[in-house]
């Protein structure tokens, strides 16, 4: 199947101000996302990340390469909206994004930007508010709602915007353990339903719950691949100042003390399955 992203030798630049020089962020990316896919990108601040994803949907233009998403190129302003439309956005701060007074008003707000008729946007709110287990908060007021729950609002106005893909940049950086969760599992619930993501985190144990995990440092990507193949280069991790999950960090102290943890674990289920069969055998 054809990407529904294509980030073709993407360069960004940040012109500073006042001065003739230039930051840059992103440098010769190349990036190709498969519809449905659930991708994690990862890497340390200031290494491209939000960069790399607002030249997803538009917020910026490439300084060269190109960037599509369904086959439109993002610098083409006439199909700005279309692109919007397709690859939405969640950022951190959920109180960046709520705009109204009402949990359901801010839901609406989206696909009243894309001039749908009021009776679908109703349908349509109805359902987003449903997919993210907010359906019966819709009469509250956004600033009353927990940090999750306002973040999950945020997902449902995007979701109204029915895109294919969503680009969600540390949706989970402000919010609790119990707000993590919430809205992890909204993610997840999402791609199952379809949705191509792309989820931003500095969160590795997310990145784990990803089909693909891309590493990028200074701007370019390091290492692309499934969590299994990845996550196991812990030296190569490590040298970029970022952590492993906690089941690969132990996985990597327990072989250096001799003990054969096999490379493919990754999360915390199946290193206790494997001690517990590792101790039967003992
Ligand atoms: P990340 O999301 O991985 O933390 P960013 O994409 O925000 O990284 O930043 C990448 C680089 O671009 C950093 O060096 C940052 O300082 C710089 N940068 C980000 N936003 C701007 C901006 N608006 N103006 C100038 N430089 C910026
Ligand atoms: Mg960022």
């Amino acid at each position: 199947m054809d990407p529904i992203i294509r980030i073709e030798d993407l360069v960004f630049q940040y012109k500073k101000e006042d001065t003739a020089d230039v930051e840059l962020a992103v440098d010769q990316v190349t990036l190709h996302f498969a519809p449905g896919s659930f991708n994690a990108i990862i890497g340390r601040n200031g290494s491209g990340k939000s960069t790399l994803a607002k030249n997803i949907n538009g917020l910026l233009i490439p300084t060269e390469g190109v960037v599509y998403v369904k086959g439109w190129n993002t610098a083409d302003p006439d199909k700005i909206w279309e692109i919007r439309q397709s690859a939405g956005m969640v950022f951190q701060n959920p109180d960046n994004q709520l705009v109204s007074s009402i949990v359901e008003d801010d839901v609406a707000f989206g696909p009243e930007n894309l001039g749908v008729e009021p009776g679908e946007i109703r349908k349509r709110v109805d359902e987003s508010l449903y997919a993210v287990n907010m359906y019966e908060e819709r009469k509250k007021a956004p600033h009353l709602l927990s940090g999750g729950q306002k973040q999950r609002i945020a997902i449902a106005g995007v979701v109204a915007m029915r895109p294919e893909c969503i680009i969600f940049d540390e949706p989970t950086a402000m919010l609790d353990p119990h707000g993590r969760q919430e809205v992890m599992d909204i993610i997840k619930k999402l791609h199952r339903e379809g949705i191509t993501i792309v989820l931003i985190t500095h969160f590795m144990e997310e990145a784990a719950m990803a089909e693909r995990v891309i590493i990028m440092d200074k701007g370019k990507v390091m290492l692309d691949g499934s969590p299994r193949q990845v996550f196991p280069k812990v030296e190569e991790i490590r040298s970029m100042n970022l952590d492993v999950p906690f089941a690969v960090d132990l996985a990597d102290r327990l072989r250096r003390r001799g003990i054969p943890v096999p490379p493919e674990i990754i999360n915390d289920e199946e290193m206790v399955d494997f001690l517990c069969q590792y101790k039967s055998k003992i």
